[in-house]
């Protein structure tokens, strides 16, 4: 071949390569990126609902027939993803509360969903405070984000969906009758939690210990005063056949929880002390494990963080709820793979939902196949 000849294969060659990586990109956008990811503004709205119980709801603290929530949705090209937030009372934020810090999210200065990191950084520095309404925007992102892909989040973070641990079921303080009747309801669970925390903790423990002999947890959502009394009866709870025990103490008193922990033969679980990802730091030295739920965390984001950080701080995960719809319900079990416990009943506990998604069978969490955080309106 002459060098005539084979500067013009070279030239043509190049002139082909070169045409074909100019036209490449352009085709694939042509071909391949729908047109909702290219264009359009997301529109974000929300409106109050209020969540009625199935029973009146007795914590150590406190006691209720109904939680306030807000559900949201933020709209992008014809697609919608759904968000929530739920607010127990005694966590400080409301209708008005999360009705006020929504009014001032604007999403629709963002180019695309897609900047996730972004958006939620700006929506958590719009004031300090309010996790379940930044939840409710963070939940709705990401749902809208999956349906975009048409992924649901388990997968976009590579988790085996088969790993999903089972939930318990929570058992409220009641009178023995009451609850022997609650304890027949919850027959489909494996694992049973138990509200305590007042004077009548033993009592509860033997009449559900009368009617089952299932594994239980017990949460005594800082009711218990003494650190002597509380080491005690995680001796007695132990006996019990109790796996776990949530907050024995107040939350501010990190020297008598701390004791417990040293002291106690089960688990000691952080969950009012631990909101956020910055409280695991010190929380780590003080407790066994750690209380994740969404309406803590700001949303799904920073659960997700907690998790890794918890995991590599040695310390034990309870991926939990607050009563909530099968929205923040089904957005919190697409992490469920990664956790030790569950406890993922908040939608089971309430008589209008008007989601579905997420599961339960034979006890065990089921998430299913649908895009984002795999729900539907009922
Ligand atoms: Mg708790």
């Amino acid at each position: 071949m002459n060098r005539q000849r084979r500067n013009f294969l070279k030239n043509s060659a190049l002139a082909i390569g070169a045409g074909a990586f100019t036209e490449l990109p352009n085709s694939l956008f042509a071909k391949n990126i729908p047109e909702n990811f290219r264009t359009g503004r997301m529109k974000f709205s929300f409106r109050p609902y209020t969540l009625e119980l199935k029973h009146v709801f007795t914590l150590a603290i406190s006691s209720r027939t109904t939680t306030p929530v807000v559900l949201t949705e933020i709209e992008y090209n014809g697609i919608m993803g759904y968000g929530e937030a739920s607010m127990p009372p005694y966590l400080g934020e409301s209708h008005a509360t999360a009705q006020a810090f929504l009014s001032n999210v604007d999403l629709s200065k963002y180019e695309n969903p897609f900047e996730l990191e972004t958006i939620l950084a700006d929506i958590d520095a719009l004031a300090p405070g309010n996790p379940a309404a930044k939840a409710s925007v963070d939940i709705a992102l990401h749902d809208l984000i999956g349906k975009l892909l048409n992924q649901p989040w388990y997968n976009l973070w590579g988790f085996n969906k088969a790993k999903a641990p089972v939930t318990s079921f929570t058992i409220g303080i009641d009178k023995p009758d009451v609850v022997r009747q609650k304890v027949k309801e919850a027959e489909e669970f494996k694992i049973l939690k138990v509200k305590l925390g007042r004077d009548t903790d033993k009592e509860m423990i033997e009449t559900i210990r009368s009617v089952t002999d299932k594994p239980l947890t017990a949460d005594a959502n800082q009711g218990w005063k003494d650190k002597h009394y509380a080491v005690e009866m995680t001796h007695y709870l132990k006996e019990k056949g109790v796996l776990y025990l949530e907050q024995p103490m107040a939350k501010e008193d990190v020297e008598g929880n701390a004791y417990i922990t040293q002291h106690s033969p089960i688990p000691i679980l952080g969950d009012e002390a631990i909101q956020r990802l910055v409280d695991l730091k010190k929380a780590h030295e003080v407790y066994h494990g750690v209380v994740i739920k969404l309406m803590k965390t700001t949303g799904m984001r920073e659960a997700h963080t907690m998790i890794t950080l918890a995991r590599a701080l040695d310390m034990k995960i309870l991926l939990g709820c607050m009563t909530e719809t099968s929205c923040a319900i089904s957005a919190a079990a697409q992490l469920s793979p990664l956790v030790d416990w569950a406890d993922l009943d908040g939608n089971l506990l309430i008589k209008n939902d008007v989601y579905s998604g997420t599961t339960v069978v034979n006890g065990k969490i089921v998430i299913g196949d649908k895009p984002g955080i795999g729900i539907v309106k009922i």
